[in-house]
């Protein structure tokens, strides 16, 4: 105040959103993780939140956005380098999922031979996922893949023998060596190309057998990928036309004799958002693979894959949200505005509210989707993994953005600017709804389950039926959702209406039967009550608002 040029005290700004710990304090994570098998896990995930959300973890998230990856095609004399650079903020985020098995922990019994799956793995890393995607989005991108290669390379043994130890490893090797030298190994995918991402069907790539050919044989591939992420990764499994139709490869950036593969890339892709991941457009030229499963097997190896990312999808967008949810409470709680804090305005009160509603229920849903990837040899547990994968994938991606949207809103211009987390975060959502099966797709998945599936569609409506009870909005919703599957034009018209409701469904029931009365009846009385709903913060002015802010994200 000395300073006699000073003009002013900075005043009624909220202090940094930094130093939470990203599991105690979110309840809605903590029962969920309790609730779905993952109890023994709980004193490691506090841990692991306190490091995601401390004031380094996001300044990573900044550095590492701030600063996106280069490619460098070329040496300073001509020569190919293909390689790409990343800040060391990246890496550090790699290290730190990769220490704490986010990229493979789901699969730690493969390596005791003959060991059962370990109860509740997949929710215990889709909660460090849910986490580690606060911290620092797009370095998730290859943590994500690596984790669900491996139910793809365990249809070919001899590969998986090879290639799984190396993925168990929780050590991060961000060198460009050969991965037979290496302490620990990332797997990324190549499936789409310009002509076409959604319909594989249409790859061009052409694979030639180097001999004989077979499943676990030598293939030479040329053609290109329109969209490759991470491609420092060591390998990835690529689809490519081999005589026998459309086929499945492990592709590694390395030959074992040290030769570096036939990738040539071509230039990153300027994204939206998820700047901190590379997405490489690259041309393979005659680059040796490894085919898994038989020619023409291609998608059916693949899917495998694809599904387990579509889980990560879902709690990556729920984690997200939660996040914007968070930092929006934190901001309206310390922000004063005509001698009220924002939190305490009754309109911003509910805005507040019904944010927490969306984001309770998109990670409830995510973490039944998880527990039921854990139990997949239960019949009812395989058939929620078949039909609600793609129902999960679908709802809690697509509201993600919206959501974004008006939690960055709550920060008033704040939230605009690129300095604090709203912006970048909003940029960031849409991503997980239009990559691994974009919406339409999902709603397609969901039809396809419902022509070719029909025990799998009873186990799952009964499943629910058994889970209604006595609500009157869970009971109407599921005659809405009967309704619609006796629909003839549903087939082809209807597969975001019934996805949606599905999801709605789903997640009413668990949060009738698990979260407080607050949160169940204000999450029933808006989205299961057919009532309008176009924006946030509508028809909640009976609703115990202050309970539904305070359970979300604790004062
Ligand atoms: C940041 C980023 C990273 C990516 N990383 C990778 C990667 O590492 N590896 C990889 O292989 N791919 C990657 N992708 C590609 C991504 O998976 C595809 O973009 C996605 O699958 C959609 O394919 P497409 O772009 O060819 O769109 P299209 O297939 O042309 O689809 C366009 C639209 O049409 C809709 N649609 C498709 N079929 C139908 C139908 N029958 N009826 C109605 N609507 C339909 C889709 O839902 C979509 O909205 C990445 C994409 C992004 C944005």
């Amino acid at each position: 105040m000395n300073d006699p040029f000073a003009t002013h005290d900075i005043l009624n700004q909220s202090p940094p959103f930094e130093n939470v710990n990203l599991f105690t304090c979110d309840r809605a994570l903590m029962d969920a993780v309790g609730r779905e098998g993952g109890d023994q896990a709980v004193k490691r995930l506090a841990a692991f939140g306190q490091i995601c959300g401390s004031a380094e973890g996001f300044q990573r998230q900044r550095l590492a956005n701030e600063n996106p990856p280069k490619l460098r095609p070329f040496d300073s004399k001509g020569f190919r380098l293909d390689t790409v650079e990343f800040h060391p903020a990246y890496h550090e985020c790699m290290e730190l999922s990769v220490a704490e098995g986010l990229h493979c922990s789901a699969w730690d019994h493969l390596a005791k031979p003959g060991a059962k799956p370990v109860p509740g793995a997949n929710v215990v890393r889709s909660a460090g996922t849910y986490m580690a995607i606060q911290m620092e989005a797009g370095h998730q991108c290859p943590i994500t893949m690596t984790n669900a290669a491996v139910p793809t390379l365990l249809l070919e043994p001899e590969l998986a023998s090879w290639w799984i130890p190396k993925i168990l490893s929780r050590q991060y090797d961000k060198s460009f060596t050969p991965a037979a030298a290496k302490s620990g190994v990332t797997i990324g995918m190549g499936m789409t190309e310009k002509q076409g991402g959604t319909d594989v069907r249409a790859n061009t790539t052409r694979a030639i057998p180097a001999g004989n050919g077979g499943p676990g044989a030598e293939y030479l591939i040329t053609g290109h990928k329109w969209f490759m992420s991470a491609p420092m990764c060591d390998a990835f499994l690529v689809l490519a036309q081999a005589p026998g139709g459309l086929s499945c490869f492990i592709m590694p950036r390395i030959l074992p004799d040290g030769t570096v593969n036939g990738l040539r890339f071509q230039r990153l892709k300027d994204k939206l958002g998820n700047r901190s991941n590379a997405s490489a457009e690259v041309e393979f030229q005659a680059a040796h693979a490894w085919l898994i499963s038989e020619e023409g097997r291609g998608v059916p190896a693949i899917i495998e894959m694809v599904t387990c990312t579509r889980l990560d999808c879902a709690v990556g967008s729920a984690g997200l949200m939660r996040l914007a949810l968070a930092n929006a409470i934190h901001h309206c709680r310390h922000r004063t505005v005509f001698q009220k804090h924002l939190v305490d305005q009754p309109l911003m009160s509910q805005v507040l509210a019904d944010l927490a509603l969306d984001v309770e229920a998109a990670t409830a849903l995510s973490f039944r989707l998880a527990r039921s990837f854990d139990r997949a040899s239960d019949p009812n547990a395989a058939a929620w993994r078949r039909m609600m994968t793609p129902v999960t994938k679908y709802w809690v991606c697509k509201i993600g953005p919206a959501l974004a949207y008006e939690a960055m809103e709550c920060l008033g211009g704040n939230g605009y600017v690129e300095d604090g987390i709203a912006a970048r975060l909003y940029r960031e959502l849409p991503v997980n709804a239009i990559w691994e099966g974009s919406g339409n797709v999902m709603a397609l998945d969901l039809l396809r389950v419902l022509q070719r599936e029909a025990e799998t569609v009873e186990i799952v409506l009964d499943d629910l039926a058994a889970a209604v009870g006595g609500d009157a909005h869970l009971k109407a919703q599921l005659e809405r959702v009967r309704a619609m599957l006796h629909e003839p034009r549903l087939l082809d018209r209807r597969g975001r209406d019934l996805a949606e409701a599905l999801a709605l469904l789903a997640a009413g029931t668990i949060l009738r039967a698990h979260a407080p009365t607050a949160v169940a009846d204000a999450f029933m009385g808006t989205r299961l009550s057919g009532g309008p709903r176009q924006t946030y913060g509508q028809n909640l002015d009976w609703a115990q608002t202050r309970a539904i802010v305070e359970r979300a994200f604790p004062g």
